[in-house]
Order: structure tokens, then C-alpha cells, then sequence
């Protein structure tokens, strides 16, 4: 051991190339940042300029094409399908714009999928999911199915998924993207809340109020960082 890890998320160099036909097209193209624990994060830029590549490799659903990931100070990068597997499973928690539940599923028993993932005993599980569910004011909808909440009831439901193996580092790809405004501005709230609790956030979003809240801005255009500013907050 070297003692504590001094970043959450260090990239460098990081490339991802898409070959179509005789065309590549650069989605990412050599980027370099870190983030440390703690930060909450907003990722901004037109679309297709591959904020959502970054998050996939961030998030361990995919691999760059060159550069180099750590996360922890653990090589991401040099993880076999197993361990990547597992680092998806338990360090990364992530919440996309079409929350993903299964519509099956009561809201604790998707909350609880990581952790049937992870193998842990099935009261643990339900108690966790349950614990979660209150952390984001769903305490009364533990036995709802999706269908059966609105957009923003369910994005809580898949942010508390998400929390289930308490990750290093929450990502959203623009989860407020299905939802009106108000109900949005709720779930940044939340965002916001688990934030200041401690936990490191990194938010794709196309909303300039979000880029208010957050006490950084990362803005990409055609994969390069084009820009990386702390945001001073108003008091
Ligand atoms: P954003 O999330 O900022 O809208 P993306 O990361 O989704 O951008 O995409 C970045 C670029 O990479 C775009 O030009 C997009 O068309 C291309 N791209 C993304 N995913 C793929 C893929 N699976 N195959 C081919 N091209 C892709
Ligand atoms: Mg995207």
C-alpha cells in the first residue's frame, strides 16, 4: 500500500475511436482530467461531442481505444471482463436518462439487483434497498413497480439502485433528460444532497442551472475538453 488514493478518476490521454465503412470517427480525442473524492462534476458540450463515450469508459461498459483510466489508483484499463464486471458492479453507480428499471420489479427489489450481483444474503439486500429507498424519499413506493410512479419517482428509484454497493463515484447521463422541469430541478436536488454527504458525482447535463450548482464545469466539443473551470457559487 501506498496510503489513500489521491483521485477518484484520473484519465490521461484518453482515445476512442468508431470505424464506419472507411470513416473513423474520433469520439473521444486524447483527454486528460482528474477528479478528486468529493467533487460533484457537470459534463457539458453539443451533442456527439462524446460525453457519453466518457461515461461508458468511465463507467466500465466500455474501453477506450488508447490512454489510460484509474479509478481508486486501480488501472481500469488493464481489468480482464471479471474484474471489470466487477468494478461495474460495486465502485461505479450509474443512472441513465431512461432510468433502466425492470418493469416487473417492485422499486426494492430493482434497488436490491447489485447487490443479488454481489451475492449478498437476501435480508441484508432487503433492508439496504429498503434503507435506500427512504434516502430518496420513496420510503411509502418500496412496493411499486414502475409503471406505477411517475418519471421522477422513478429516477429516485434508479439512483437509489445505483447507491446499492455504495460506489466511489455516481455517474448520470443526463438523467433529468426525461423529465419537465420542475421535476428535474427535484431530482438535482437529490443529486445536490448526496453530494454534500460525501459522495463524488460526475453529471452529463445540458442544463446551465446544473452547471451553476456544481462546483465544477468540464465542456467537450468533437472529444476534446475544451474547457475545465471551477464554478464559484453564489453564497
Ligand atoms: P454525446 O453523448 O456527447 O452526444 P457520444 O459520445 O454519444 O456524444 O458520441 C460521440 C461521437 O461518437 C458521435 O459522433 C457519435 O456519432 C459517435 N458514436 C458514439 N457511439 C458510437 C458507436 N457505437 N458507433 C459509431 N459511432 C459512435
Ligand atoms: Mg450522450
Amino acid at each position: 500500500m501506498t496510503g489513500a488514493p489521491k483521485a477518484a478518476i484520473r484519465v490521461e490521454e484518453l482515445a476512442k475511436d468508431y470505424r464506419m465503412g472507411d470513416n473513423v470517427v474520433h469520439a473521444l480525442a486524447g483527454v486528460s482530467f482528474e477528479i478528486k473524492y468529493g467533487e460533484l462534476v457537470a459534463v457539458m458540450g453539443p451533442s456527439g461531442s462524446g460525453k457519453s463515450t466518457l461515461m461508458n469508459i468511465v463507467g466500465g461498459l466500455d474501453r477506450p481505444s488508447s490512454g489510460r483510466y484509474f479509478c481508486n489508483d486501480e488501472n481500469v484499463g488493464a481489468m480482464d471482463e471479471g474484474a471489470l464486471a466487477r468494478f461495474r458492479n460495486r465502485t461505479i453507480g450509474f443512472v441513465f436518462q431512461q432510468f433502466n428499471l425492470l418493469p416487473r420489479l417492485q422499486a426494492w427489489e430493482n434497488v436490491e439487483l447489485p447487490l443479488v450481483y454481489a451475492e449478498s444474503p437476501p435480508a441484508e439486500r432487503k433492508e439496504k434497498a429498503h434503507e435506500l429507498l427512504a434516502r430518496v424519499g420513496l420510503a411509502d413506493r418500496a412496493d411499486h413497480r414502475p409503471t406505477q410512479l411517475s418519471g421522477g419517482q422513478q429516477q429516485r428509484v434508479a439512483i437509489a439502485r445505483a447507491l446499492a454497493c455504495d460506489p466511489t463515484i455516481l455517474l448520470a447521463d443526463e438523467p433529468t433528460g426525461a423529465l419537465d422541469t420542475a421535476t428535474g430541478e427535484d431530482v438535482l436536488g437529490l443529486f445536490n444532497e448526496l453530494n454534500r454527504s460525501g459522495l463524488t458525482i460526475l453529471m452529463v447535463t445540458h442544463d446551465e442551472e446544473v452547471a451553476a450548482f456544481a462546483r465544477r464545469v468540464m465542456r467537450f466539443r468533437d472529444g476534446a475538453l475544451i474547457s475545465d473551470e471551477a464554478v464559484r457559487q453564489a453564497a
